[in-house]
């Protein structure tokens, strides 16, 4: 006698199916499209399985997904002979939500109130299974693991628990039923027992699924049990024809954009499609995708990167990471190659020359359709940059021979225009006579950058400077020299000298006569800071503050160093440079008190909180704040 445990779902997967039960998703259809799709990885899985010898007493002769209706019972089954699930497998792959980034979604739409938002969470998230509860108030699984001789029952409402039950006889493989909530055309459900809108739904969403989808014609009415009825020969529903290997003007949009949802679980559309036919010696097509939005996890460790590998149209792995870069793991698709064995391993793929070509001439192509898209559909290019940057620019770090596309690809927020990004390319259209290097400035944000004291020079000359907030910019910056011949420098480091040559020389000869009159300070100072400081000098950088901090044309910003830091990597601190502003009253009157008194403890304290201005201003922090905090309320004091 078997018995039935009562569950209850993980507290994530209840809030989920709350959500999708009471969803006001308006394409309920694509429930079909989910149980198909994974009925079509259980039948990919099982044939992997049985090749790897992984599997024994498996049945897999007439491997293929069936669909059942019954309109008196008001039940839709999709049923498949693939890999099955055990016991286990079912608590844990259907009772709870296993993905990372799901807890991230699931905590955006508690704060998004279950409300109308929650619609286009669904949406942007895909629910799987779940979905099933769009249009069912019912949904009963029955399953048996290949090669396992008994099966597991699992029912559920949706409500908060469900069943499972160990059954003795069960069929390979898994078939769903559902138990139809009733037709409202007012809420999109429509009649999911009708084989016309059966039909129609496969071949919209599955048409290209490589397995066979039949489709059992329910009894006609009146003939209940089909008694005189010749036997009802099924009907495959879908063409099984491999889209990737098909011309451009055969395939739809529209399928393509079905066979992305497929493979990467997202409900929306892809942001583009990148074809690529390869003839010749090694043969092999691509149709690869760019979605159009980051999920939730791409920073995550192990993040699951999205191309599939097929060989001669038979799936043989996901998450095929010989294929691409990990600065191109957003991209979702197929690879289908015709001169690879069935039976191919990870770490064979990593080492064959072959696949090394591939793996070349992918990338080339994904970067030259993001550089095609920045000028043919700067819309598009936009949104891409917005999801992807980030990661692309990873890629100016890892992969040389492709950094010049990269760079061309990449765009920057820019002090030119505050809405739009800029291209490199454009920012050398716009620089000025006597301009020879790209400017930029790194840091944690755009305002905290924009009002940096090592703006001011380039903003009291109108000179476009580049604004870089991502972690990952303060890493590519020191490995990429130029763009196009045209140094790329930040104004953070080293000596700035802007202008025309006229008024470099103008600078020049002021310079000397500054430096003379300063040299007594500057190098009193040098001396006093020199635990933190190794230089303190006149600066051609300021107008407006006092003073601030630079580091050497070639050591490493505070930024990075912080960053090692975090790695756990030893780095020595780095001494900086202190610039100050020969034009500022508060720097002129220090000289004079120098002049005056170098001992004076007045000049010595100045001396250590203008050294800490020019820290707070650009964002950095002061060794000892407290002691700041304590000599300037003296000061304020004083002044009252
Ligand atoms: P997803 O397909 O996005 O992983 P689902 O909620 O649709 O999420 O399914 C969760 C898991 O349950 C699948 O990854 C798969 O391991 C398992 N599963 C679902 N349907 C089937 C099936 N028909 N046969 C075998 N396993 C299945």
């Amino acid at each position: 006698m078997p018995t039935t445990e009562t569950f209850e779902f993980q507290v994530e997967a209840r809030q989920l199916l709350r959500m999708v039960i009471h969803s006001v998703y308006s394409n309920k259809d694509v429930f079909l499209r989910e149980l198909v799709s994974n009925a079509s990885d259980a039948l990919d899985k099982l044939r992997l399985e049985a090749l790897r010898d992984e599997v024994s007493g498996a049945d897999l002769s007439d491997p293929h997904i069936a669909i059942e209706t019954d309109p008196d019972a008001r039940t839709l089954t999709v049923r498949d002979n693939g890999i099955g699930m055990s016991h286990d497998e079912v608590v844990r792959l259907i009772g709870t939500i296993a993905n990372s980034g799901t807890a991230k979604f699931l905590r955006e739409l508690q704060e998004a109130g279950d409300s109308a938002d929650s619609e286009k969470l669904i949406g942007q998230f895909g629910v799987g299974f779940y979905s099933s509860f769009m249009v069912a108030d019912e949904v009963t699984l029955l399953t048996r693991r290949a090669g396992e001789s008994r099966g597991t029952r699992w029912t559920s409402t949706g409500e908060g628990t469900y069943t499972i039950e160990t059954v003795d006889e069960a069929p390979q493989g898994t078939s769903v039923v559902l138990h139809l909530k009733p037709e409202d055309t007012e809420d999109q459900l429509h009649d999911y027992t009708s084989p016309w809108k059966i039909r129609e739904l496969v071949k919209r969403y599955s048409d290209f699924i490589t397995w066979p989808i039949r489709m059992v014609m329910p009894a006609p009415v009146g003939d209940p049990d089909g008694d005189d009825e010749a036997p009802r020969e099924p009907e495959t529903l879908n063409s099984m024809k491999a889209l990737w290997a098909r011309s451009r003007d055969e395939v739809t949009d529209a399928e393509y954009h079905e066979l992305y949802k497929h493979i990467s679980h997202d409900w929306n559309d892809p942001l583009e499609t990148v074809r690529l036919h390869a003839e010749g010696t090694f043969e092999y097509q691509a149709l690869l995708f760019i979605p159009s939005h980051a999920p939730a996890d791409l920073f995550q460790q192990g993040y699951q990167r999205g191309v599939q590998l097929y060989v001669k149209r038979v799936f043989v792995m996901d998450d095929c990471e010989a294929l691409l870069p990990p600065y191109l793991r957003f991209v979702k698709g197929v690879v289908d190659a015709q001169d690879l064995s069935l039976n191919v391993s990870r770490e064979i793929l990593q080492q064959d020359r072959q696949i090394q070509l591939m793996h070349r001439r992918l990338v080339k192509k994904v970067l030259a359709t993001v550089k095609d898209m920045m000028t043919a559909q700067p819309e598009r290019y936009a949104t891409f940059w917005r999801e992807f940057g980030r990661v692309l620019k990873e890629g100016l770090l890892s992969d040389y021979e492709n950094r010049d596309a990269i760079l061309a690809a990449s765009s920057f927020a820019t002090t030119h225009d505050k809405d739009a990004p800029t291209t490199l390319r454009q920012y050398a259209e716009r620089m000025k006579e006597g301009q020879d290097h790209i400017y930029f400035l790194t840091g944690d944000s755009r305002q905290s950058i924009e009002n940096s004291p090592h703006m001011e020079a380039f903003t009291a000359q109108g000179i476009e400077v580049l604004l870089l907030t991502d972690p990952v910019d303060e890493v590519w910056v020191e490995a990429v020299p130029e763009f196009e011949g045209k140094k790329l420098l930040s104004i953070a480091k080293g000596e700035v000298d802007l202008g025309t040559k006229e008024e470099k020389e103008e600078r020049e000869s002021k310079r000397e006569q500054e430096q003379e009159e300063y040299a007594g300070l500057l190098a009193w100072m040098t001396d006093r800071l020199s635990e933190t400081i190794k230089e303190v000098r006149l600066s051609s950088r300021l107008t407006v503050s006092p003073a601030c901090v630079v580091s050497d044309a070639h050591d490493v910003t505070p930024a990075l160093e912080n960053m090692y830091r975090a790695m756990g990597q030893e780095v020595p601190r780095v001494r900086r440079i202190l610039e100050l502003n020969a034009g500022h009253p508060l720097v002129s009157g220090m000289n004079r008190a120098y002049a005056a008194d170098a001992e004076a403890t007045g000049l010595q304290e100045t001396a250590e909180l203008l050294h800490n201005l020019a820290l707070l201003a650009e964002g950095g922090e002061l060794a000892d704040p407290a002691r700041f905090v304590r000599l300037m309320a003296d000061r304020l004091e004083r002044t009252l």
